[in-house]
């Protein structure tokens, strides 16, 4: 069986991935969202299971002394990680694998799976992300702050990314990384089709 496509998103915070993510997954349901661990406080529109598996300290440590996670690190004061669990089997099954991961998180990956496609979703200005966390209303202005700095750090880093896809209006953003998925689906490292002799003509 063939195995899935990691796909490894990375962006400030801001910049549209998740809304991006869930749109992917509508329009290919073949995508599986990774579910990462995180130390951080649930937000209260989030379920346990479905955006994060919300874990305390020592729960978070116990993953790392059972080497349970592909990658993790300290984003914005918290701890995150990918599980093996949500990625390596899902892909053996052939099924396309997403990850939400920041940029350190990013990098690991595509150390250990260099088979990976890396995005970089990158807003047309600060201030669009700036005006985008204001709308959101899930942080306060320090944590504002923060993930404005870390902003700055990761868009510096950009460059590691194979592709980097401007976020300007929703529906043009969507239809580039349609363009990268499906340009990925072609590559001959990833399927091999049968010709046969004579096109099947029942259909
Ligand atoms: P938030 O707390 O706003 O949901 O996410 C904060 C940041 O943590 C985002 O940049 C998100 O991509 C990143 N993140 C989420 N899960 C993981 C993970 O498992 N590993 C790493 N390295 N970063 C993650």
């Amino acid at each position: 069986m063939e195995t899935g496509m990691l796909l490894v998103i990375s962006g400030p915070a801001g910049a549209g991935k998740g809304t991006l993510i869930n749109l992917l997954r509508e329009w290919d349901p073949s995508f599986v969202f990774s579910v990462s661990c995180t130390t951080r406080g649930k937000r209260n529109y989030e379920e346990e299971g479905r955006e994060y598996y919300f874990l305390s300290e020592e729960e978070f440590d116990s993953h790392i002394r059972q080497h349970d996670f592909l990658e993790y690190a300290t984003v914005h004061d918290h701890r995150y990680g990918t599980l093996r669990s949500e990625v390596e089997t899902r892909l053996e099954q052939g099924l396309n694998v997403v990850l939400d991961i920041d940029v350190q998180g990013g990098i690991a990956v595509m150390q250990k799976m260099p088979s990976c496609v890396s995005v970089f979703i990158y807003p047309p200005s600060f201030q669009d992300l700036l005006d985008h966390l204001h709308t959101r209303g899930t942080e306060k202005e320090e944590e504002i702050s923060k993930r404005m700095a870390n902003a700055h750090r990761e868009v510096g880093q950009m460059g590691e990314y194979q592709y980097l896809l401007l976020n300007d209006t929703l529906d043009t953003a969507f239809d580039r990384l349609k363009t990268i998925v499906q340009a990925e689906r072609m590559r001959s490292s990833r399927f091999h089709p049968v010709i046969p002799e004579k096109r099947d003509t029942e259909n």
